[in-house]
């Protein structure tokens, strides 16, 4: 067996033979010609001249091997709904709305908008897509009627598909309203409206455009759709990012890369074997959902968990409930997430039978030492943290213990996966650091691997003028995030580009502060951001959400908490990193994928305009702070 870093060489070194050896992992109707095309950098062109599809690599290509064995296990504690589909039944079921588009007039390379709670029709309707050659763009359901006309309008489907409402926590959330609404305000008004009826909100419907799901695929049941062959860089989707820094890009993926980037990725990274169950908690809305719940697991041959509810409802012991029921043997979910259960009795965690689960992975945010450790010990199987982007596709730094095993290391996502050559540059010179521990830019030297973005939606200028910069000597694809690498070649994410503070000259990523924050076992979570300040230039002022929500009314231990909190970034990291002041509140304002909003903490703890907000998740978080900042 070879080891990870000869694995890792030959990706970049021997980047056609590896890939071409990966590509073989897939089913294609016509092998690719060339393997890597990066002639008109710093586009990449993937498996040129083959032709795949990704719904028959989801779903066809296993009906002769395992047609009876899950494929989807649709699972709402919303509703109580809980249903198994077999990979027999599943392709029933993909070509009953694949027909259902076609008969709504929609052709190869039309885009179809999928707005939709976690429900089986919204991976039919992906499916579905990806079968006829469709390019879906699904946008999160928890979305209102703004993001969703601009997203309408960025997209400009010809189809959309909804459903009557969405459920969280108990509460119905009526979609269709939203959606009515977002049409109107949209200047791209699409042909055509199909809608999952739930029963769970009245819908009102418009003549000639709303169509009913159930109605329509029933028409076509048993009407054959065969997959359309796709060129292997043809478009696939487009997806939008978090808006996390500002408006969201739509980020735009082929077809036989992705295909190829999420095949070897479930065997390498997420050690999935066909046959067994993967469960992602993320949504379809996210680029998680795009590959680790609907298509990463059904090309690896797994069946595939999608999950409608909160992670404590009935109780906090619900996830584990389901890998034990279906044993999972992977399971990939958010820090964010991880801290909600951190709120709740540990004894959840080992209450049920994990002996099926190989591994939590975790991405999407930071991973703290306490909160890594809390799961970890609580679950008694390794964590495995996995740093990447919507622009990624899949894993840019974690650990491919499918490759070789290694050990993880608190606090890093890892190292550089295969396909990535992963490099720190100075912030201003664009060279290269190469020394241990030296603070730069995380940047990723083109051609991209498969499965990355080939460019932006209908933009390349935005993709080669937001992404892309010459630094000496080469062409660089900027993550925007700060990075160290230690001697072991283990790198640490260290915040956002935009996080850095500059406290009388130092600067200091927000994430070294909120991680020494974090360490005082009173805090429950913490986002620390830079504040203008005349004599400094600029302070860090921190903004926690107590363990204890006693410690918020009584002056006393609230004043005992902030003292504390500020002794240990003093000691942890020196006086010149203490927040100039500490803000206990009830939450923090999260974009909808649970990412810190600093930016717009940052805006209202200077008295601006917090900005475009349509991604927050909870306005009365950033109420909170706007009262505490109010003079
Ligand atoms: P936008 O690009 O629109 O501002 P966003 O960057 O939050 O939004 P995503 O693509 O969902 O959109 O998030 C990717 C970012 O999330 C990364 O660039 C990084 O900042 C952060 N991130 C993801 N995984 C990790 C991780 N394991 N550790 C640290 N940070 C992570
Ligand atoms: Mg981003």
């Amino acid at each position: 067996m070879t080891g990870f870093a000869d694995f890792h060489r030959r990706s970049l070194e021997d980047r056609e033979g590896f890939w071409k050896e990966q590509s073989q992992l897939i089913g294609w109707h016509k092998p690719p010609v060339q393997i890597c095309d990066y002639s008109n950098p710093p586009f990449t062109r993937w498996f040129v001249g083959g032709q795949t599809n990704l719904c028959h690599n989801a779903v066809d290509r296993h009906l002769l091997t395992r047609p009876d064995q899950p494929a989807l296990i649709f699972v709402s504690t919303e509703t109580g709904v809980e249903r198994t589909y077999t990979f027999h039944e599943l392709h029933r079921e993909v070509q009953r709305a694949a027909a259902a588009l076609l008969a709504l007039g929609v052709k190869r390379g039309d885009r179809v908008l999928i707005y939709m709670p976690m429900i089986a029709e919204a991976a039919f309707a992906m499916l579905a897509c990806a079968r006829i050659g469709a390019i879906h763009s699904v946008v999160f359901g928890g979305f209102a009627s703004v993001s969703l006309a601009s997203r309408i309008e960025d997209a400009t489907p010809k189809a959309i598909v909804s459903a009557d409402a969405g459920s969280r926590g108990g509460k119905v959330m009526p979609y269709k309203p939203l959606l009515d609404e977002a049409i109107r305000l949209s200047k791209h008004k699409p042909e055509s409206v199909l809608l999952v009826d739930r029963g769970l909100a009245p819908m009102e419907r418009v003549a000639g455009r709303d169509h009913d799901w159930a109605e329509s695929v029933a028409r076509q049941d048993g009407v054959q759709v065969p997959c359309v062959w796709l060129e292997s860089t043809d478009i696939s989707y487009t997806i939008y990012t978090s808006g996390t820094t500002g408006l969201p890009k739509g980020v735009q993926r082929d077809v036989g890369g992705y295909t190829v980037a999420l095949a070897a990725s479930m065997k390498h990274i997420f050690l999935g074997e066909p046959g067994e169950t993967f469960f992602s908690t993320s949504d379809i809305g996210w680029v998680v959902g795009h590959s680790y719940i609907v298509y990463g697991p059904l090309i690896a041959g797994m069946a595939t968990i999608m999950y409608e509810g909160v992670p404590i409802r009935p109780d906090a012991g619900i996830w584990w409930s389901l890998v034990e029921k279906y044993k999972v043997s992977g399971m990939f979910s958010a820090p964010t997430a991880v801290r909600v259960l951190k709120k709740h009795d540990p004894a959840f965690l080992a209450k049920y039978d994990l002996s099926s689960l190989k591994a939590l992975f975790l991405a999407g945010e930071p991973l703290d030492e306490p909160t890594a450790r809390w799961i970890s010990d609580g679950l008694g199987v390794p964590i495995i943290d996995n740093y990447w982007q919507t622009e990624s596709g899949w894993p840019i730094l974690t650990i491919a213990n499918g490759v070789e095993k290694k050990p993880s290391k608190f606090g890093s996502p890892g190292v550089p996966m295969y396909g990535y050559d992963v490099k720190i540059v100075h912030e201003n010179t664009g060279e290269e650091l190469t020394g241990a521990n030296e603070k730069g830019v995380v940047v990723i030297e083109g051609p991209t691997p498969p499965g990355f973005m080939q460019t932006v939606w209908g933009d390349d200028a935005r993709f080669v003028r937001t992404y892309w910069q010459t630094v000496p000597g080469k062409l660089v694809y900027s993550t925007f995030d700060w990075g160290i690498r230690d001697a072991d070649g283990y790198y640490y994410i260290l915040g956002r580009t935009d996080d850095v503070i500059n406290v009388a000259g130092h600067r200091l990523g927000t994430r070294e502060i909120e991680e020494s924050i974090s360490s005082h076992s009173g805090v429950a979570e913490v986002a620390v951001v830079g504040v203008a300040d005349q004599l400094k230039g600029q302070v860090a002022m921190a903004f926690v959400v107590p363990r204890d929500s006693a410690a918020m009314v009584n002056t006393a231990s609230r004043l005992k908490l902030e003292g504390e909190i500020m002794k240990v970034v003093d000691e942890q990291l020196g006086a010149v990193a203490r927040p100039s002041r500490v803000h206990l509140v009830h939450a923090l304002p999260k974009t909808r994928s649970g990412k810190l909003l600093r930016r717009a903490i940052q805006a209202v703890a200077e008295g601006r305009d917090a900005g475009d907000l349509t991604t927050i998740e909870d306005p009365s978080a950033l109420q909170q702070i706007k009262d505490l900042m109010a003079p």
